[in-house]
């Protein structure tokens, strides 16, 4: 059976415990793999690698850097079938979704911040008839930590490894344990496309060992962290003490908010998708659906009438809109949210159940499930359940959507359906969350801040923000002598 190795100073290593940790096919419920059950002693000799690499790594000219990331991207380019495929065994995702989003998307981080590196700038402030002159200089934080999860492999993967690398750190990186496989076949890109030995390390293990040991390590002065709250909240509670720089990027729970007056089809069809896709398992997808009375019931057939189209099926057929979800843990999860649901006064109207597939009877898929509830005080609207699972409920008014997306700890993203211009732009004002949607979904230009207030996190990624947060400013005042 494949033994995946860590990536530490440029070479593929195993664990210094020698234990390993089985890694799962979700499509069949198999193991398929192993991952090295790495500690803090590998941590540590990650740690030394990427000290010793980082005078030289930080300064490196921004043409040599940039290429070096222009090289990985076009490596994973060359590659992206075998990833995609590599991607879709490990997490259970349909193949066409590897291989239309997550690849092609990792493939762009590595190319936007081998650009973007070139174009950060920073300020200078003239102090007029001072005689002063202030400037800002943004220097890399020295070793730094990025820790990822299953959901988006690679895709969440480069998207922090990627600009930690452009402002000149070296990184200390640990994909998530359910999902490690496209993390080890990248370090051998790395190696392949000359970036320097230690400047980029992937330690494989468990969160609350390897990641925990990360977070701890007093010389790894910044955090980058995408993954649940309640790991979040136990990472900052580690880190804040050390004052340490952290981003976190958390769950969500998002509202999709459809008026009566919206592109009815383009929302219909795109409600499916922000649903369903990647079976739920995107923390952006609209698991909250809140939809205007006066068309409630006719959305409510018609989206039941499109999600029983969905197929669910073993992720390599191109006619499988759902994969399996990423674990029995997971699938039990949403099960027992599912289960739970007539106690909370709510009605299954379609799916609900596990799915057996032929040939793949211990795998694990679940239908695409719709749950009309009667309040958003409930648990189904107020946690993340984070499958293929979707509330829908009626609103009177705006003014009674608005109440209802807001009322939730969570605020990552929210998605308004409306032709209203001015609606549009009052509930973009109002709407807590770090990312509004109107008329579409998903929809990403990667110069735009990435990121969600109250319980969804802290902090944002993408664009030069992801290269602020991997630099440290400082500002250098100068006085100077008018005279000569
Ligand atoms: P998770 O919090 O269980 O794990 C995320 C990562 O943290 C994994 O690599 C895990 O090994 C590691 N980890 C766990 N305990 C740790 C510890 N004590 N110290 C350091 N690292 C530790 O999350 P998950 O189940 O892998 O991912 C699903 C969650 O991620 C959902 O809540 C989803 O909403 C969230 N998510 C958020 C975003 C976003 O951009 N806001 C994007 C994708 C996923």
């Amino acid at each position: 059976m494949q033994q995946l190795q860590n990536y530490i100073n440029g070479e593929l290593i195993s664990p210094l415990s020698s234990e390993w940790i089985d890694n799962f096919d979700p499509s069949k419920g198999e193991v398929y793999s192993q991952i090295p059950r790495s500690k803090k002693e590998d941590v540590e000799l990650a740690f030394e690698a990427a000290k010793k690499a980082f005078p030289a790594w930080s300064n490196t000219t921004l043409e040599e850097r940039s290429k070096v990331l222009l090289n990985i991207a076009s490596l994973l380019q060359q590659k992206l079938v075998d990833f995609a495929k590599a991607e879709s065994k490990d997490n259970g995702k349909p193949l066409a979704l590897a291989l239309n989003i997550d690849i092609p998307r990792a493939v762009s981080n590595f190319k936007f911040y081998a650009h973007a590196l070139t174009q950060f700038g920073s300020e200078a402030h003239e102090s007029v008839g001072k005689n002063t002159i202030n400037f800002t200089l943004r220097k890399p934080i020295g070793v730094v930590g990025c820790i990822s999860p299953w959901n988006l492999p690679l895709y969440l993967f480069s998207w922090k490894i990627a600009p930690a690398l452009a402002a000149g750190n070296c990184v200390i990186a640990k994909p998530s344990e359910i999902t490690p496989m496209t993390a080890y076949l990248l370090s051998e890109v790395c190696i392949e496309a000359g970036l320097p030995n230690g400047v980029l390390n992937i330690v494989h293990g468990l969160g609350n060992e390897v990641g925990q040991a990360i977070v701890e390590h007093p010389q790894i002065k910044a955090i980058s962290f995408t993954g649940g709250t309640k790991t979040g909240e136990h990472l900052a509670r580690t880190a804040s003490p050390m004052f340490k720089k952290l981003s976190l990027e958390l769950g969500g729970k998002n509202p999709n908010l459809i008026f009566a007056d919206c592109d009815y089809d383009e929302m219909l069809k795109t409600t499916v998708r922000s649903s369903f896709a990647n079976q739920g398992q995107i923390c952006l997808c609209g698991s909250r659906i809140f939809v205007e009375a006066s068309i409630y019931e006719k959305f409510k057939d018609d989206f039941i009438t499109e999600t029983k189209k969905l197929q669910v099926g073993v992720p390599s057929k191109a006619s499988s809109d759902l994969g399996a979800v990423v674990s029995k843990a997971h699938m039990e999860k949403v099960l027992s949210y599912i289960n739970n649901a007539e106690k909370q006064e709510a009605k299954i109207l379609t799916g609900g159940k596990r799915i057996t597939v032929k040939d793949h009877e211990k795998g694990y898929y679940l239908e695409p499930t719709i749950i009309e509830v009667s309040s958003n005080r409930c648990q189904l609207n107020q946690e993340e359940i984070f499958g293929p699972v979707v509330t829908i409920m009626p609103f009177k008014n705006e003014e009674e959507a608005l109440e209802l997306a807001n009322d939730v700890h969570y605020g990552l993203s929210a998605t308004v359906w409306t032709s209203n211009l001015d609606r549009a732009m009052r509930l973009s004002n109002t709407l807590e969350a770090g990312i509004v949607w109107v008329n579409t979904w998903l929809n990403r230009d990667l110069r735009t801040p990435f990121g969600g207030i109250k319980d969804s996190g802290v902090g944002r990624e993408g664009g030069f923000e992801a290269l602020r947060f991997f630099t440290e400013p400082k500002n250098v005042c100068i006085q100077y002598n008018a005279r000569s």
